[in-house]
């Protein structure tokens, strides 16, 4: 057993990608940009989207990053 837990970004999620073949992933700026710096690694261009109050229920309940800390 393990006690090491992953920790969750956290941080308000300003950006949407998709990795071809995968859901769409709502990320802070950092991590989107980890992500792309990843994807432009192995020669895909990943197009990173603005989300906007349009993209969100409700503006005030903001996405928040669900991206683990220590992977892309
Ligand atoms: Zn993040």
């Amino acid at each position: 057993m393990t006690t090491k837990t992953a920790e969750r970004c956290g941080e308000l999620a300003n950006i949407r990608y998709t990795w071809p073949g995968k859901d769409e992933v709502i990320a802070c700026v950092n991590c989107a940009q980890k992500a792309a710096n990843v994807a432009n690694a192995i020669g895909l261009h990943l197009q990173l989207v603005p989300v906007t109050s349009r993209d969100v229920v409700d503006p005030l309940d903001w996405p928040i990053c669900q991206q683990m800390k220590n992977t892309v």
